[in-house]
């Protein structure tokens, strides 16, 4: 079972089947947000009082070191570590914006993508970027 780490505090953001998030939409409300730890899986889950709006760029956190996880590859990608069954860690960058489905993930070498709105990203594919945190 591959589990999720936050970039800064290293701590895991994986708790069974959720990955949980602390989000801020374009109100600055905040929120906790849970996405599935699956690869290509968008099933979110939040408050019922916590609006999104389709095409709504959200701002996700750390829940525990409360550190911004924007990277800084796209100002629409989030970042998070992967932390396969091996122990090795992987890259994972996923959409900030609500209904948008790309998820980069990357080891270094290669990129795995999923998500049909991945497309928009893919320029970033080629480039060294993704090199940089290893
Ligand atoms: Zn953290």
């Amino acid at each position: 079972m591959h589990d999720f780490l936050c970039p800064k505090c290293r701590e895991h953001l994986r708790v069974g089947e959720n990955i949980i998030f602390k989000v801020k939409n374009s109100k600055k409300q905040s929120a906790l947000l849970l996405l599935s730890p699956h690869i290509g899986n968008y099933t979110s889950h939040k408050h019922r009082t916590f609006e999104l709006q389709t095409g709504e760029s959200l701002e996700y956190y750390c829940p525990l070191c409360n550190t911004s996880l924007i990277s800084d590859i796209h100002k629409n990608l989030a970042h998070v570590i992967l932390l396969d069954d091996s122990g090795q860690s992987h890259n994972v960058y996923f959409s900030q914006v609500v209904g948008e489905h790309s998820t980069f993930e990357t080891d270094g070498e290669s990129v795995h993508i999923a998500g049909e709105d991945a497309g928009r990203y893919t320029y970033f594919k080629i480039g060294d970027k993704f090199r940089k945190y290893f």
